[in-house]
């Protein structure tokens, strides 16, 4: 679905692309944060999805 732009269910072309914002930051961790930029794929025709993480960025906490 991310490469070949088409939906593994119905075989619909009509791929939504919604690129990933701050409010999909996923932090974890305790000595490091993690932080995570996804981006979702949805199908207009079916309404599947999927998730592709993108950027994984790893901040040292300062003490
Ligand atoms: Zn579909």
């Amino acid at each position: 679905m991310k490469n070949n732009k088409e939906c593994p269910k119905c075989n619909s072309n009509e791929i939504l692309k919604i690129p990933g914002t701050s409010g999909n930051i996923i932090t974890t961790g305790s000595t490091f944060y993690s932080a995570v930029r996804v981006t979702r794929y949805i199908c207009c025709d079916c309404g599947y999805s999927e998730e592709w993480v993108v950027k994984v960025i790893y901040i040292k906490r300062e003490h």
